[in-house]
């Protein structure tokens, strides 16, 4: 689940990656509601964002499988140089030298976020 225009979005890039890669891409979360947020965080204070913080909660952030979630592999430079096209990009926080590197977790890019709590 995610927010609409970011589904509409999303379902355009897994359309073209299924075409490239014969292959459905694989989705492992995407929106998370502030009960799930906060029980992943009590799991995990490090790698998981406090509850209000996650772009999850706003249903603007995916956490991608099948490959993507390693970098190098052909899943993620795929990523890495066809998801501009339909708006998602991959933060500066989740890159191989950023504060969490998480390469599963790819983003919608909005001009404003709403509030988030
Ligand atoms: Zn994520």
């Amino acid at each position: 689940m995610l927010r609409g225009d970011a589904a509409v979005a999303f379902k355009q890039l897994a359309a073209a990656y299924e075409k490239h890669f014969d292959q459905a891409i694989c989705l492992t979360s995407a929106y998370r509601d502030r009960a799930l947020q906060a029980k992943l965080y009590a799991a995990d204070t490090v790698m998981v964002a406090m509850p209000g913080r996650s772009h999850h909660g706003l249903g603007l952030a995916t956490d991608l499988c099948g490959g993507i979630e390693k970098f190098g592999t052909p899943q993620h430079e795929w990523m890495k140089k066809n998801a501009g096209e339909f708006g998602f990009f991959h933060p500066d926080w989740a890159q191989p030298g950023g504060v969490t590197p998480e390469p599963w977790h790819w983003e919608f890019k909005v001009d404003e976020y709403p509030a988030n709590d």
